[in-house]
């Protein structure tokens, strides 16, 4: 197996087919290098080295698929992490809720409904821990505030005064929840 200089694995792959040198970067984070049967592999370690920058860039780019374990695990720790948080503020709050749930919601992150079940979206597990308080404290007060009043954000902003900075930074990240 090669290596770049960096030590990330390279899976090199013959290909009968093949006309180039591809190196490229899968759906699950891996490095591939693609050879046509006449190049010498040595031809391939080149290319690896002078392509070292551009690979380095482009991994950091390339959000990660995860795979189904991986979710699961996310899954549980939502759950936990999620409930913890919830616990806390309703009590801080002084309101109940019912249940939790974690969900795979393609284009929110949380959500109250009027029988007092919090919606969350897993995917918070990724989120830095002051937005997944934001969005914990903001289905909690929605349990007080079914609606987004201006009393309802002065609700939110009691224990989370960066309350917009919070959402800011949701909307600028939305596209990592799918
Ligand atoms: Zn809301």
């Amino acid at each position: 197996m090669l290596k770049t200089s960096q030590g990330t694995p390279v899976l090199v792959r013959r290909d009968r087919r093949a006309r180039q040198i591809k190196l490229y970067i899968t759906a699950k984070h891996e490095v591939k290098l693609t050879l046509p049967w006449y190049v010498p592999l040595s031809a391939g370690k080149a290319i690896i080295k002078a392509k070292e920058m551009w690979l380095a860039e482009a991994l950091a780019k390339t959000p990660k698929i995860l795979s189904a374990p991986e979710i699961k695990n996310h899954k549980i720790a939502a759950l936990g992490r999620l409930s913890a948080l919830a616990g806390e503020y309703a009590r801080k709050y002084g309101v109940v809720f019912k249940n939790i749930r974690i969900g795979d919601q393609a284009t929110r992150w949380g959500s109250c409904s009027r029988r007092g079940t919090l919606s969350f979206n897993w995917r918070l597990i990724l989120t830095p821990e002051n937005i997944r308080r934001y969005v914990v404290i903001h289905e909690i007060c929605h349990l007080r505030e079914m609606n987004h009043s201006s009393r309802f954000w002065r609700l939110v902003a009691e224990e989370c005064p960066e309350y917009q900075e919070c959402r800011k930074w949701l909307r600028k990240n939305k596209e990592n929840l799918t």
